[in-house]
């Protein structure tokens, strides 16, 4: 396959096209065919053509892919799964027994607050929230068999950041591993690995993947002893992505630069918008210089993405008729596909956290703002204000 010290000195967009991506040996094919396809003759017993002998264990689309986010997040293995769900599973039973304890967000992803909270407490894993945008905080929330420091920067759905080269302090000073789930920001706009982290997480069905036609995930370490205990969990659980999954998630990197910028810029310009309204109360959005986590922002992504959320004034009823009114902004779960989406947290992606530390405001509003015409996407969002 490709050789990966050519690779280090490339720049991310060449990465994302190349890295992996060696032509077919076979046919010279440009792009790593879909091997779908179960298993592999061998050649004599246990004589194997390239490592391979079932498609759980590995399989040649995957390793594409796989060595592709590796390379993209200056990490030594990636692995590709089959939902962000089920890579946060298996990195979670990976470093996590009985009695030891995991320190999450108070701004979470539901489905992670989910996992961690009803499934994986269920075997005797303690864990405790934390503002993780405050350090000292964090630090405070350590007990003597804390095994991991889980971070979301920016968060969903309230784009709060948190400083994962502080993070990365206080993980190292500690002995636990940093995890972040980068999906937000996607490895075009942020390096958690460079900044200390020991893990990356995404759910490749958002920015990776970028078309809302592919559900994966994915996990990226920079050590390989960890990427090998990984690989081993992955292959005993199995939660594997399939060749075409693998395959459209692959397509989806090659153009991420190019979409990531323009979710950038378009945001931006929504967040002014937003920001300007009568209607609206507060306006989350890192690119923003009232926002408290700017200058962290600035510091650790390239641009601040394509996430907007908004509190809307007249309360919750009000904002969930702004997302009936939207006709551009699709209303729908998800996030960071090509075309705009809106929905309401309280009632949707969020709703596992009613009642809970994590719950979100009920007048909120969040935008996966797309990549079409910034005018079109304004003149919705203010006709559906109205
Ligand atoms: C969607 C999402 C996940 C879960 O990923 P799935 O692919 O839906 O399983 C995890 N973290 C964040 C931040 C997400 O947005």
């Amino acid at each position: 396959m490709s050789d990966q010290r050519e690779e280090r000195h490339q720049h991310f967009e060449t990465r994302a096209i190349h890295a992996g991506q060696e032509p077919d040996e076979a046919t010279g094919a440009v792009v790593p065919p879909i091997y779908q396809v179960s298993t592999y003759k061998q050649d004599g017993v246990g004589g194997l053509r390239g490592g391979y002998e079932y498609s759980r264990s590995a399989n040649p689309t995957r390793t594409a892919l796989e060595e592709n986010l590796a390379a993209l997040d200056g990490g030594r293995r990636g692995l590709a799964f089959a939902s962000g769900l089920a890579a946060e599973d298996c990195l979670l039973r990976t470093l996590l027994v009985p009695g030891d304890h995991v320190v999450i967000p108070n701004d979470a992803y539901g489905g992670t607050f989910r996992l961690i909270s009803k499934v994986v407490e269920r075997w005797g894993v303690e864990w405790s929230v934390a503002d993780t945008s405050d350090p000292q905080a964090v630090r405070a929330a350590l007990r003597p068999r804390t095994k991991a420091i889980w971070v979301e920067t920016p968060s969903n759905p309230l784009l709060g950041i948190t400083d994962i080269a502080a993070l990365a302090a206080v993980a190292r000073d500690a002995g636990v591993k940093l995890v972040v789930d980068n999906t937000f920001a996607s490895p075009y706009l942020q390096q958690p690995l460079a900044l200390g982290a020991d893990v990356v997480v995404y759910s490749t069905t958002k920015y990776m993947g970028g078309h809302s036609d592919v559900v994966g995930g994915a996990l990226v370490v920079g050590d390989d002893t960890f990427g090998e205990e990984l690989a081993y969990h992955q292959n005993a659980m199995g939660a594997v992505s399939g060749p075409f999954d693998a395959w459209l998630v692959m397509r989806g990197i090659k153009t991420l630069a190019v979409r990531m910028d323009r979710h950038s810029a378009n945001a931006e310009r929504i967040a002014e918008l937003l920001s300007s309204h009568n209607k609206v109360t507060q306006v989350y959005y890192p690119g923003l210089a009232e926002h408290p986590g700017h200058d962290v922002a600035t510091k650790q992504m390239r641009s601040y993405g394509g996430m907007v959320s908004f509190r809307v004034a007249g309360g919750e009823q009000e904002a969930v008729e702004v997302c009936n009114r939207a006709k551009l902004f699709t209303l729908g779960e998800s996030l960071g596909g090509v075309e705009s989406l809106i929905e309401h947290p309280g009632r949707m992606t969020h709703a596992s956290t009613a009642g809970s530390l994590l719950e979100v405001p009920a007048d909120l509003v969040r935008l996966s703002v797309g990549i079409e015409s910034v005018d079109d996407l304004l003149a919705d969002l203010t006709q559906a204000l109205g």
